[in-house]
C-alpha cells in the first residue's frame, strides 16, 4: 500500500543567524530562527514523512524545549525520521518540495540540496523533488520576513 502525506513550515528570517536551507549554507545577511538550525526545507519534509506514516508531527518528536536538541542539524532530524519509518516498516517512494523565499536564490543550490536530503533519507536523488518559488512580494513571505516550505511524501507500507 501507498500512503501520502504533507507537511509545511514557516521560519522567521533574523540577524546572526546562518540560513540553511536543505542542509546548505547560504550567503545571506539574515538566517532563520529556531531552536535546530531552522532548515525549514528539512522541516516540512520530516512532517510529511511522519505523516505518510500517521505520525504525530515534528514538533512532537523534537521539542524546542529539548536542550539535547538545540542547534541540531535538520539533516539529522531527517536521519532520524527515517528510522522511524523503517521501524515501522516504511520504505520512502518519493518526497516532493517547495520552498517558498523573496531571496536568496535556490535554484543555484538545488542539487546539493537534493544530495544532501537524498543521503540523509538514504534514497536515490531521483527521490527527491525541489522547486522554489517567491511570493510575488505579497504577505510576510513577501516582504522577506520569514521563508517557508511545504512538501508531499510517499511511503510504501
Ligand atoms: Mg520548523
Amino acid at each position: 500500500m501507498t500512503r501520502t502525506g504533507i507537511g509545511y513550515d514557516v521560519h522567521r528570517l533574523v540577524e546572526e543567524r546562518p540560513l540553511i536551507l536543505g542542509g546548505v549554507e547560504l550567503a545571506y545577511h539574515l538566517g532563520l530562527d529556531g531552536h535546530s538550525d531552522a532548515d525549514v526545507l528539512c522541516h516540512a519534509i520530516a512532517d510529511a514523512l511522519l505523516g505518510a506514516v500517521g505520525e504525530r508531527d515534528i514538533g512532537y518528536h523534537f521539542p524546542n524545549t529539548d536542550p539535547s536538541i538545540r542547534g541540531i542539524s535538520s539533516l539529522e532530524i531527517l536521519r532520524r525520521v527515517r528510522d522511524i519509518l523503517v521501524a515501522r516498516g516504511a520504505k520512502i517512494v518519493n518526497v516532493d518540495a517547495t520552498v517558498i523565499a523573496e531571496a536568496p536564490k535556490i535554484l543555484p543550490h538545488r542539487d546539493a540540496m537534493i544530495k544532501n536530503i537524498a543521503e540523509a533519507l538514504c534514497v536515490e536523488a531521483n527521490a527527491i523533488g525541489l522547486k522554489a518559488t517567491t511570493n510575488e512580494h505579497l504577505g510576510f513571505i513577501g516582504r522577506g520576513e520569514g521563508i517557508g516550505s511545504m512538501a508531499v511524501a510517499s511511503v510504501e507500507v
